[in-house]
Formats: structure tokens, C-alpha cells, sequence
């Protein structure tokens, strides 16, 4: 048996005897495991899977075994997502520090910062959150003007984001502010800090879904120590970028849903509705093997550095589709809203969450843009 084949046996036989049957079960919003300071376990099965998966580094698979991560190659992190899906898993931790900030640390960050928070990270100690949206800075995101002025020792933030998921739930910020006002993009710092610094308060918003992720954050005189910014000074418009990008990747996998398929649980009767699902499944495989195409590519140098663009449209179109479908198929039923048998509403609240998906991370129109501009080469754009 080669190498591995071997591996996908033995992480086969380790995930069968680790994964506990309720994290075989299909999650909504409410089931995932963020981790953080405040975090509670919502099962004992829950923290279980959480704390073999952490201990292997596989909360972060393809990461370094220096800073938590399991150091497992790109095919083997393939193998081992694979069998996490033919058995249902569940991810054992979510967050914004594993998809979006960790890979800007892996490419910018210095040593020590690599070594401090990517660990913290994979075992899932801090919760993040992202602070790049600002009332008159969302598609024109270079427009923001959230400040910070260069005090001897510290940073000092004043301004306001908003639209900042998690904001009230979050241990640390990973934040976009203006450096310099010379230039545009040119201008721009990435900075790290607590959310526990004076003068840092939110404010939620609600969501169409009846749930209130989202916050408006504001920083009153925030002083932030010097060797919290991630890149150079007036730099961090490419760390911004970079991470957008890993941003988009992950937003684009929502369109695989839990593998992807309707399944035949939901299979209504209709022969319309049943074509329309098959046309969906069959979509759905090709958006997955796509995707497994460019994350391989994006692994070797060789993706479109535009290339997350033209997923994450896709992937949120597919996911929006999706439930679309769902709600169709499940007839009636699908209006429940809070009931125990429609577990608090699941179906109806994550087709209204979707809708989110073309606007964060950058919304369908931009990426549109960006495709026709650095993929098609269309003019003005
Ligand atoms: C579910 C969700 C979670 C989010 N989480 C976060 C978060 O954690 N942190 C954060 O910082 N932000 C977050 N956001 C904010 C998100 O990044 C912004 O909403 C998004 O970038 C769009 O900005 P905007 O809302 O200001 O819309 P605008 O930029 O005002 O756009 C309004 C409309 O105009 C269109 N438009 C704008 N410019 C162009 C153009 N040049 N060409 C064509 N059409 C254009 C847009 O497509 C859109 O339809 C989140 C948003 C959602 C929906």
C-alpha cells in the first residue's frame, strides 16, 4: 500500500473512533464552535471532537507544526477533508483566525507574530473578528478613514466600522486603518488589538434572519503598542487584499453546503422541482471539482490571483440557489419559524442568511468587475 493510501486508511479508522455520532449530524449557524476567551461548549460531544482534532493540529491541517498546525501536505489536508465528508464531520472549530487571518500572518506576519497568534489560533483561544467595513467604505473599501496616529510608543484609533460579524462575541479585531493620507491604498495599515482595549465599544444590528451577528464598532482614542501592525506602515492595503482573497475562498465553499447535494431526504414529488434539484447536484459536482482544482493550483503559484473572485461568485450564486430549493421542496413547512421541530427555524433562517453571501466579502457586482477586468481583460470595468 502506498504512502498514502495508508495515511487515508488510518485517518478513515481515527475519525470513526473520534468523530462522535452528533457531529455527524448537518449544522446550522447555531451548531459551529467558534472558540474564544468566553466560549462555551454547547455538548459534551462537541468539546470532545473540538479537543482530539485540536490536539492532532487538525482544526488547522495544512498549517506548520511550529505554529499549531498539523503539517499535513496538501494532499493529505485533500484525503483527510474527504473523509471528514463521507462521514458528515463537522468542522471542529470555526473562525475568522483560521480562514482569513492566519494565512495573512503565514505570508506577512514576523516570526514572533507567527509564533504568538497562529497557536492561539489552532487551538481556537481567541476569537477574531474583522474590521474593514466602514460606513462610506464598503465596495470602496480603500476610501475608509478610521485613523491611527503615530504616538511615539502606540497607535491612537479613532473611527467606526460597522457590518463587523461577531464584533460583541470577539477577543481581538484584525483592522484596517488609515496611516497616511497622501495616498489612497497607499495609506492603509493593518493593525492587530483587543477588543478589551479602553475606548473599543460595539453596538449589534439586526439581520434579516432575526439573528444579530453583526455590529457597528467604534474606537474612541484606542491606543494599540507599536508592534501590533502586520506588515509595513502604510502597507497593509496588500495584506488587506491578500486576505480578501483567502476570504472569498472560504465564502465560496458555502455553495457546496454539507457536500454540496439536496439529497434524496428532501426529494418532493414534483417533476419540475426534481429537475431543477438534479440540474443543481450536477452544477453543484462541478463547482466541487473546481474548486478542488484551484485550491490546487492556488497551492502551487499557479491560480489567477483573481481567481477567488470568480469563486466566491459562483460558490454564493450556487448557495443562494440552494436554499432557494430547499424551501421549495420543503413545501409549507419550510415557513416554520420557531418551533422545535423545525429546529428554531433552521430552513427559513439560513435562506434569508444566504442572501448575505453575494454582499460580504465583497459583493457579486464587484467580483463581476474584478473577473472582467483582470481575467477577461474587458476595458473599463
Ligand atoms: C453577512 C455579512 C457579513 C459581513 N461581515 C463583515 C465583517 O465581519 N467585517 C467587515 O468589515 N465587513 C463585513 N461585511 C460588510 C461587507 O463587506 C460589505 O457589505 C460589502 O463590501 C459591500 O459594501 P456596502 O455594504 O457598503 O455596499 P456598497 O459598497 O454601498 O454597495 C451598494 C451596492 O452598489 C453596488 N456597487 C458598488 N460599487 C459598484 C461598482 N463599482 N460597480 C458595480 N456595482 C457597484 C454593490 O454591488 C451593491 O449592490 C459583511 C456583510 C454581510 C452581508
Amino acid at each position: 500500500m502506498s504512502e498514502i493510501e495508508t495515511f487515508r486508511t488510518e485517518t478513515r479508522a481515527w475519525l470513526e473512533e473520534n468523530c462522535p455520532p452528533e457531529m455527524r449530524q448537518p449544522l446550522t449557524e447555531d451548531d459551529l464552535c467558534w472558540g474564544g476567551r468566553n466560549w462555551t461548549f454547547q455538548s459534551n460531544a462537541q468539546r470532545q471532537w473540538f479537543e482530539a482534532m485540536a490536539e492532532r493540529g487538525w482544526t488547522v491541517p495544512d498549517w506548520p507544526k511550529d505554529y499549531g498546525g498539523g503539517g499535513l501536505t496538501s494532499d493529505e489536508t485533500r484525503i483527510l477533508k474527504q473523509e471528514m465528508s463521507r462521514i458528515g464531520a463537522r468542522p471542529p472549530l470555526t473562525s475568522f483566525g483560521i480562514s482569513m487571518l492566519g494565512p495573512a500572518l503565514l505570508k506577512f506576519g514576523t516570526e514572533q507574530q507567527k509564533r504568538h497568534y497562529l497557536p492561539q489560533i489552532a487551538r481556537g483561544e481567541i476569537r477574531w473578528c474583522q474590521g474593514y467595513s466602514e460606513p462610506g467604505a464598503g465596495s470602496d473599501l480603500a476610501g475608509l478613514q478610521t485613523r491611527a496616529e503615530d504616538r511615539g510608543d502606540h497607535w491612537l484609533v479613532n473611527g467606526q466600522k460597522v457590518w463587523t460579524s461577531y464584533a460583541d462575541k470577539a477577543d481581538w479585531i484584525f483592522c484596517l486603518v488609515r496611516t497616511s493620507t497622501e495616498s489612497k491604498q497607499g495609506g492603509i495599515s493593518f493593525l492587530l488589538f483587543d477588543m478589551e482595549t479602553p475606548g473599543v465599544s460595539t453596538r449589534p444590528i439586526l439581520l434579516i434572519s432575526g439573528y444579530s451577528p453583526f455590529c457597528e464598532t467604534f474606537f474612541d482614542d484606542v491606543k494599540v503598542p507599536k508592534a501590533q501592525i502586520v506588515g509595513e506602515v502604510n502597507r497593509g492595503w496588500d495584506v488587506a487584499k491578500y486576505l480578501l482573497g483567502h476570504e472569498r475562498e472560504m465564502i465560496s465553499g458555502m455553495g457546496l453546503g454539507s457536500g454540496g447535494s439536496l439529497g434524496a431526504a428532501t426529494m418532493p414529488q414534483d417533476p419540475m422541482l426534481r429537475a431543477e434539484i438534479a440540474r443543481f447536484d450536477v452544477d453543484a459536482l462541478a463547482f466541487s471539482a473546481m474548486s478542488e482544482r484551484f485550491a490546487a493550483m492556488w497551492k502551487a503559484g499557479e491560480a489567477h490571483p483573481a481567481s477567488p473572485s470568480m469563486m466566491k461568485y459562483a460558490g454564493t450564486e450556487l448557495n443562494k440557489r440552494r436554499n432557494e430549493l430547499m424551501m421549495a421542496a420543503g413545501g409549507s413547512d419550510s415557513l416554520e419559524w420557531d418551533s422545535d421541530r423545525s429546529r428554531n427555524g433552521a430552513a427559513p433562517r439560513d435562506w434569508l442568511r444566504s442572501k448575505g453571501n453575494s454582499i460580504e466579502g465583497g459583493t457579486s457586482e464587484i467580483q463581476l468587475n474584478i473577473v472582467a477586468k483582470h481575467i477577461l481583460q474587458l476595458p473599463g470595468a
